[in-house]
């Protein structure tokens, strides 16, 4: 078998891969992505339930790509206002110290992100890969095998050999590649699954994303088109069994009954879709001549929208020193490098990985002692508006989350 020699091979086009292809792609480097699945499913994937809140940093990278741009205007939902409530059924007359609120600045000039569905992202990532015919995607290539040396490193398909200089693994949070690498890393099941779907509403969503934890379950609302939003539902897996079996017709008033009526009359749009809550951290980012990215790295829990944005930070991260050493005639690969790109990484997403599961644990704790911690915590946020203004600050800005 010929074997293909280039300077980096990634693992997975998903759009945190394919993101790390487009960081690259006018550095003069030669990379090749290779993607188990078939090209269509990548050139065409299907909607899969989930809307991806964007910060201004993913915007502003998504936009220096060229990949913002391929994104239609009317996909594209800005986040206007976001709400927090602790254990009640929601109500439209919540009282203001159930809950805590956020804002987008500048008078709600400035939304605090951007609703965009997956399947949209990951189609506007394939049209700009397009664009540079020199950047392969190879697919139908599952990884099989990986060798790296002080030299080179060699990854290995049913049909493929490649040598590269440094191996870029995106491939999910159960990443095949990491366990091949002898990586190990922290898994946390939260016994839940997670049902998304859009659904049709008949009074108005105001733009505001909303979450309220109600223990058993959590419900969150995120405001999509007028009249339709993005309806997220964390359950058993008993109860998430039991409302994906039911008729489009009681699965909407089911739905309905759980808001208390907040949106008016509910109706499903299109299909379910389900997936397993577990957060994953890798114990290292890096190995000889291979690196982690995107949720082979950190797989978060979604309640706090961190997942791709944080894949974003790995990719700008990693990008950047590979770009700097590239120029400077220095290795891309060196060991240097690599620590360096997780010492950042780890900085940045550890400490959100484990607020997040915190937040989680304490929202879903039905002790009396827990529930007077919320109801402090959601009082001294509401009556900090500095704390508002740091979080606000935070989803707005255009450096690293
Ligand atoms: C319900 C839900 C809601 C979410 N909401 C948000 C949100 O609001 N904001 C946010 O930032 N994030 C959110 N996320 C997280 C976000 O979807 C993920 O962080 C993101 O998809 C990770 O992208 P990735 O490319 O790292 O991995 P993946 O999307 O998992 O892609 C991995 C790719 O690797 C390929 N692959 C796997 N193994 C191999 C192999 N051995 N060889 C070759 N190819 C392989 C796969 O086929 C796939 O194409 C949410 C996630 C869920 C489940």
């Amino acid at each position: 078998m010929k074997i293909k020699k280039l300077d980096i091979a990634i693992v997975g086009a998903g759009p945190v891969g394919l993101s790390f292809a487009l960081s690259l792609a006018n550095s003069g480097l030669s990379v090749a992505i290779l993607e188990k699945q078939a090209y269509e499913n990548i050139r065409n994937p299907n909607f899969d339930g989930r809307d991806i809140a964007l910060t201004h940093f993913s915007k502003s990278q998504l936009k220096e790509w060229g990949v913002w741009q391929h994104l239609p205007a009317e996909q594209i939902h800005p986040l206007k206002k976001a709400q927090v409530i602790d254990g009640q059924l929601f109500s439209r007359d919540q009282k203001h110290s159930d809950s805590l609120k956020f804002e987008g600045a500048d008078n709600l000039d400035t939304p605090l992100g951007f609703l965009v569905a997956n399947h949209q992202i990951r189609k506007a990532l394939f049209k700009q890969i397009k664009q540079h015919s020199h950047i392969q995607l190879l697919c139908e290539q599952e990884v099989q095998t990986i060798k790296t040396s002080l030299y080179s490193s060699l990854i290995e398909t049913k049909s493929q050999t490649l040598e590269a200089k440094l191996i870029v693994a995106s491939d999910s949070r159960f990443s095949a590649t990491r366990r091949m690498m002898g990586l190990s890393a922290k898994m946390k099941d939260f016994g839940k699954l997670m049902i998304v779907c859009n659904m049709q509403h008949t009074l108005s969503h105001m733009n505001t994303a909303q979450e309220c934890f109600q223990y058993e379950r959590t419900c969150a609302i995120l405001p999509l088109g007028e009249g339709y939003s993005s309806i997220v539902l964390t359950l058993n897996a008993s109860e998430a069994d039991r409302l994906l079996n039911l008729t489009n017709e009681s699965f909407s008033e089911e739905v309905e009954t759980m808001l208390d009526s907040r949106l008016g009359k509910m109706s499903l749009l299109g299909e379910r879709n389900a997936y397993p809550l577990i957060g994953v951290m890798s114990n290292r980012f890096i190995a000889e001549r291979f690196a982690l990215i995107g949720d082979a790295a950190v797989g978060m829990h979604p309640v706090t929208a961190h997942g791709f944005n944080l894949g974003l930070s790995s990719v700008s991260t990693l990008a950047n020193l590979i770009i700097k050493a590239d120029s400077a005639n220095k290795s891309i690969a060196s060991q240097r490098l690599l620590l360096e790109y997780e010492a950042r990484h780890k900085l940045l997403s550890k400490p959100l990985y484990d607020a997040t599961n915190a937040i989680v644990a304490l929202y879903t704790n039905k002790t009396p002692m827990a529930k007077v911690i919320r109801k402090l915590g959601i009082k001294i946020g509401n009556r900090l508006p500095p704390f508002q203004h740091l979080v606000t600050k935070r989803l707005t800005r255009i450096s690293k989350l």
